[in-house]
């Protein structure tokens, strides 16, 4: 099996307020895509991993990340695009031929807390279903809001996920879903919405609520916190181990 993943990285950061677009910056003394990366690295599923980077940014992400950290699954650093889905099209477009690979599988670059077991659930469940994302069930209550601030609809909750990633396509799935996307002028804010827009069934797995998407400056406090847990629980779960 061949699975490639393919991790958009070439955002501006707008929403983050700062001159340096979030993926580079530094989360425990470490780029937040260095720590997104490596997930992906460690993982003996993965074959091969292309990233998007902003044009005027391929250079610092090659000098200053991939090769720092001894990416070797990297094999393929492309220029982003206007939107994500395009930039995830440019990767797709990038990737030699539809037939060389099982799976094609997208990841944030700015979610830096993906685990090994949440990305294998999700390849697990493209190659049963063809394609599938990790989500979250709602846990607040979600309404229909128009521009002027006024309620129209209070959706039913039990309805509602919302969506992260990884999400994983058998690659025909994919290069079809982006070819018809791009034939009608169809942008989605995630590849499933693409997948779904051709009437092939997504599925829908749960995921965790550390798995956030850094975007805002809120976001990187939630994320140092999160970091310093992790860490916590891995040298708690150490010292346990090494107690006699
Ligand atoms: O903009 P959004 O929060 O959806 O970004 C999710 C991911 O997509 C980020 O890692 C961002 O860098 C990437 N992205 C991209 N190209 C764009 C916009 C966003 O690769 N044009």
């Amino acid at each position: 099996m061949r699975v490639a993943v393919i991790i958009p990285a070439a955002g501006t950061g707008r929403r983050m307020h700062q001159a340096t677009p979030k993926q580079y910056l530094c989360l425990g003394g470490r780029p937040i895509l260095a720590h997104t990366l490596e997930v992906f690295e460690n993982l003996p599923e993965i074959n091969e991993i292309t990233v998007v980077a902003q044009t005027k940014a391929l250079e610092f992400c090659q000098n200053q990340i991939i090769t720092p950290f001894g990416f070797k699954k990297v094999l393929r650093l492309v220029p982003g695009g206007k939107e994500r889905q395009d930039s995830v099209y440019n990767a797709i477009k990038a990737l030699q031929r539809q037939d060389d690979y099982d799976l094609i599988v997208v990841h944030d670059g700015v979610r830096p807390f993906v685990t090994p077991e949440e990305v294998r659930r999700v390849i697990g469940a493209a190659l049963e279903h063809g394609a599938a994302i990790l989500a979250m069930p709602a846990n607040d209550t979600v309404k229909k809001v128009n521009r002027t601030g006024r309620i129209q609809k209070t959706l039913n909750r039990q309805d509602i996920w919302l969506a992260q990633t990884p999400q994983a396509f058998q690659a025909p799935i994919i290069w079809r879903a982006f070819v018809e996307a791009y034939g009608r002028d169809f942008y989605g804010t995630d590849e499933a919405s693409l997948v779904e827009a051709i009437g092939i069934p997504v599925f829908a797995i749960p995921g965790s609520v550390y798995n956030i998407k850094v975007t805002t400056p809120e976001d990187l406090v939630l994320a140092e916190a999160i970091l310093a847990f992790r860490q916590q629980s891995r040298t708690t779960t150490r010292d346990r181990k090494a107690q006699p």
